[in-house]
């Protein structure tokens, strides 16, 4: 089949994510058809090489077409590829969990399998309000959640999105929740300095709390990275801090580690960075370094035997499962991946890339356009403004997110755009030479789209 028949028959056949379709009728929308990956990079049909600026949806961890992966999947089809998860088990879930729990020293003790990352938070909200329920809470039916926050796109994910491009027209079909403000230190909404406000923006959450405890279930964040919100950053102290009002109001905390998992941060676990351990965590991306479906929600002891009894009338049993639940090839890839990643002593193996974004980074400071620039261990951001001064955003309508992927995918890089924001969340096999590579590819693309005048 050649390119064009390609790009026929998809439109003809496929509905893509996230994509307004009639898009597609614009020559220069046209899906990239890619071919194959190696390492940071994905090649397309004619041969075009870009550097996977984005992890492909900030999943690949250790680059594409990784050997060890590949071998971990094919052995394990010679096994056992799917069996049953009730009654039944096998060894790379056992495997994966055990290493798993010890990794997290232990401080969240039990592991729940499903096959992604809104399902992860889906099951995360019915277990902590499971769990409110057989403490004798039923009124502890409401959560509280963040603006710009994003936890997936199954409706009860969206009930605790915050972001109103994606979540708004479902409204009429969502649980009732209470948002809190987003600690949007750039653009504080309580006009403070993240410096010295020692983040007053909880007393949004704890205003809440003084009102409703009795009837909120628990809190769900991201941590650390309001990432599909417009990669928004905080500090681990908000986290440290709210960990406190959980406890004195008596609510769960979720962390939805899903984005931030899996050493994005610079840690195994973002929470890490705070001090603290969450009641609920969800996780997903990197997982598998991108190679397999996965996702788990892991939990307490003090959760888990809530839920453990005789149990005659069947309430206290967690009912929810997925055809795909523990999927063996996922588990026996998740396992080699935690493998690989101890080997490669991977929280000193990213220090220094961590640091060789931040010094990149400072070339974008002085353009007119840039307002912000952010980062947290493996994950960079840089904010586009019309106005520098006064902050004033681009508009929807200047599509300039667009524009600058557009430019990259010339230049050799994907530079899928967040609201305004460039940003790179790239496999942690990125050379410090590659870092460099990137970082002036984006500049570049950001110079022709909004030139200095
Ligand atoms: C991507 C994401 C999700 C949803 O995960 P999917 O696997 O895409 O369903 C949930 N929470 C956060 C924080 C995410 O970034």
């Amino acid at each position: 089949m050649n390119k064009q028949q390609f790009i026929e028959d998809d439109f003809k056949y496929i509905w893509h994510p996230f994509t307004q379709m009639k898009s597609f009728e614009n020559e220069k929308n046209k899906p990239v058809i890619i071919k194959s990956g190696k390492g940071i990079y994905l090649e397309d049909i004619d041969g075009n090489k870009y550097i996977d600026a984005v992890s492909s949806w900030w999943v690949n961890t250790l680059g594409h077409s990784n050997d060890r992966i590949n071998k971990a999947i094919y052995e394990q089809t010679k096994k056992l590829e799917h069996v049953l998860f009730a009654g039944f088990t096998h060894e790379p879930a056992i495997e994966f969990s055990k290493k798993f729990i010890q990794k997290l020293n232990n401080k969240l003790t039990k592991v729940f399998f499903s096959d992604n990352g809104s399902t992860a938070v889906e099951v995360a909200l019915k277990m902590a309000y499971q769990y409110q329920v057989l403490k004798g809470h039923s009124e502890k039916r409401i959560f509280i959640a963040l603006q710009n926050s994003y936890h997936g796109d199954t409706l009860g994910s969206v009930s605790v999105g915050g972001v109103d491009m994606y979540h708004k027209i479902y409204k009429p079909l969502l649980f009732e929740i209470r948002q809190a403000i987003s600690p949007y230190c750039y653009r504080c909404p309580m006009n403070c300095n993240k410096e010295t406000c020692n983040c007053k923006c909880l007393e949004s959450v704890e205003n809440i709390l003084k009102k409703e405890s009795t009837q909120i279930a628990g809190i769900i964040i991201e941590p650390l990275v309001q990432a599909a919100g417009g990669m928004i950053m905080y500090p681990a102290e908000y986290i440290t801090k709210l960990r406190k009002l959980c406890d004195r109001y008596n609510i769960l905390l979720i962390d939805d580690e899903v984005a931030m998992g899996f050493y994005r941060t610079g840690k195994f676990f973002a929470y890490e960075h705070a001090g603290i351990v969450p009641d609920i965590m969800c996780a997903a991306k990197g997982i598998t370094a991108g190679y397999m479906p996965l996702s788990v929600t892991v939990t307490t002891d003090e959760i888990y035997n809530t839920f453990y009894d005789e149990d005659k009338e069947g309430y206290k049993t967690f009912y929810h499962g997925h055809s795909y639940t523990a999927y063996p090839l996922a588990l026996s890839v998740a396992l080699e991946n935690l493998k690989i990643m101890d080997e490669m002593n991977i929280e000193e193996y990213l220090k220094p890339k961590i640091a060789k974004f931040t010094k990149e980074l400072e070339k974008f400071r002085n353009h007119k356009n840039v307002g912000d620039i952010r980062q947290t261990g493996m994950v960079c951001a840089v904010e586009l403004v019309k106005d520098k001064r006064t902050k004033e955003p681009f508009s929807y309508k200047d599509g300039i997110g667009e524009k600058i992927y557009l430019e990259g995918l010339k230049l050799g890089a994907i530079l899928r755009p967040m609201w305004n924001c460039i940003y790179f969340i790239t496999p942690y096999i990125i050379t410090e030479e590659e870092i460099k590579e990137l970082t002036n590819i984006a500049f570049k693309a950001l110079n022709k789209v909004l030139p200095y005048d």
